[in-house]
């Protein structure tokens, strides 16, 4: 079918002004997936009806269908190709419900976590997950890829924050299993199939998301480290300080943190330290400006685990400091593009791998610069590396780090992103044989005709 008759047939169920092709599709943005508008077609339904009713259509005449929310998604998993439609659900971007008393917020999945925070904090609530995409992802893209982010460590991913969601499956069945208990276990929880299953067992239309007290303030600390053991001495001591109050905390290695310092042409601690962090915490009730950080800061120092610390004396500096965390993208504009890497691992196994990969890459990969960040208090480090110019040296910087990651025992190829396109050859290092079939039974039970997200996660169902 080419695809003139592609849109033809889907105008039928969601009328011409939903379905996007030619000029109007080569003037979108393809967000961080180069791929995302490949296969031509460009569908936006307004209702779970329409999906349904797209995704009948589509079974019925063998075209397989790719969902897309922000197109923040970090390994492949929104590229089309020839014959794959993309199904957008940016129109289906409606709060539903938020209940104060209850907690929660119901949406539609084309809502954005930014439209959620905005419509949170005036009651006094936020979500649990945050993360960095925050204007531009969406919550069904956030339940898709069970994504983490920077408060992980306090409220969990995704999937311990969604209670209730409706899909449609490839078949074009809505299967509603709202919920917006906290506690319900009547019988299987199905929900959590489609939590990081990247759109490859149903296409998430609905959401209800829990909400946490808003803290009415947060302090914030950018901190330098003579080495990682200090930097999780430091961590240890923010855990027993702070217990529920800690929400974040992040590292960067110099490579990493040189670059974006000096591309803001800002600092604010010694530039000779061995690793940095941020940590953030949040007070609850009327405490004015809270100082405890501050104080754990001295205490930290005094005991000979900090080289260096400040804590945000406005929130001008606060977003400074997040920045120096979250610009990863600076990297690439200085230094042009780079793989980027999302892997996890205990945390006392950290150190050992980071210097190992970094020897490895310096050995083997000469030129390339690897810079590493993450979120350290879920032992989730991100990984950027470049330049990688062509296949072989693409090939050297995932052997190296795959190669030193399977070093170590209890790993992950992927903390948070997922799977996507680009990490399917490396899934089966971090799940056995027996989890990887039962995957793909579960794949063709939901979607025996491989229609929904094709190619993405498995290298090996067609
Ligand atoms: C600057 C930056 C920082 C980031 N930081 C983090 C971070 O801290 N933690 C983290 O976990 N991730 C992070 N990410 C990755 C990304 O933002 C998340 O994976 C996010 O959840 C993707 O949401 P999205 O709406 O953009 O999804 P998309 O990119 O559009 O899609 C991602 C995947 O979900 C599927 N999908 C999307 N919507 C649906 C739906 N409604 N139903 C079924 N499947 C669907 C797609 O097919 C695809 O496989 C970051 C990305 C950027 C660019």
């Amino acid at each position: 079918m080419d695809i003139n008759q592609i849109s033809e047939l889907f105008t039928l169920v969601t009328g011409a002004q939903n379905v996007i092709t030619g000029e109007r599709l080569a003037l979108r943005n393809t967000g961080y997936c180069a791929a995302s508008y490949d296969g031509g077609v460009l569908l936006t339904p307004g209702s779970a009806q329409e999906v349904s009713g797209i995704c009948r259509l589509a079974a019925d005449n063998g075209l397989t269908i790719v969902p897309q929310g922000g197109l923040t998604g970090l390994v492949q998993g929104t590229a089309t190709a020839s014959g794959q439609v993309a199904l957008s659900l940016e129109k289906m971007n409606r709060i539903l419900d938020l209940d104060p008393v209850q907690g929660v917020v119901t949406a539609e999945a084309g809502v954005t976590l930014q439209q959620v925070i905005d419509a949170a904090e005036p009651l006094g609530l936020a979500p649990g997950v945050d993360l960095p995409s925050r204007g531009s992802c969406t919550l069904g893209g956030i339940a898709s890829t069970n994504a983490g982010g920077i408060q992980a460590i306090r409220y969990g991913m995704a999937r311990d924050n969604i209670l209730g969601l409706e899909a449609v499956l490839a078949d074009g069945t809505l299967l509603d299993l709202s919920n917006t208990l906290l506690k319900n276990n009547a019988g299987y929880d199905l929900k959590q199939l489609f939590i990081g299953s990247e759109g490859t067992l149903g296409i998430i239309t609905k959401l209800t998301l829990r909400l946490h007290s808003r803290p009415s303030s947060v302090q914030t600390a950018l901190i330098g480290c003579a080495g990682t053991e200090d930097l999780f001495q430091v961590l240890a001591s923010a855990r027993k300080v702070f217990g529920g109050s800690l929400l974040s905390f992040e590292a960067m290695w110099p490579e990493f943190f040189t670059q974006i310092a000096t591309h803001l042409g800002t600092g604010l601690v010694s530039p000779d330290c061995g690793i940095y962090g941020v940590i953030e915490t949040g007070h609850w009730g009327d405490v004015g400006q809270d100082d405890t950080l501050t104080a754990f800061l001295a205490q930290c120092y005094e005991n000979g685990i900090l080289l260096d610390g400040v804590a945000a004396q406005s929130e001008s500096q606060r977003r400074t400091i997040w920045q120096l965390r979250e610009d990863a993208d600076v990297i690439e504009s200085r230094k042009g593009p780079c793989l980027s890497y999302d892997v996890g691992l205990c945390l006392s196994d950290i150190p050992g791998y980071v210097e190992q990969l970094q020897e490895q890459i310096a050995r083997e990969c000469p030129g390339v610069g690897c810079y590493v960040f993450g979120h350290m208090g879920d032992g989730n480090l991100h990984i950027m590396a470049g330049p990688a110019p062509d296949p072989a040296s693409h090939a050297a910087i995932d052997g190296a780090i795959y190669g030193v990651l399977q070093q170590f025992p209890g790993t992950t190829v992927s903390a948070e992103h997922g799977i996507g396109l680009e990490k399917r050859a490396q899934l089966p290092l971090s799940r056995p044989a027996p989890a990887l079939a039962a995957m793909r039974r579960l794949k063709t039970t939901f979607d025996p005709q491989l229609m929904l997200n094709p190619f993405k996660v498995f290298l090996d169902l067609s």
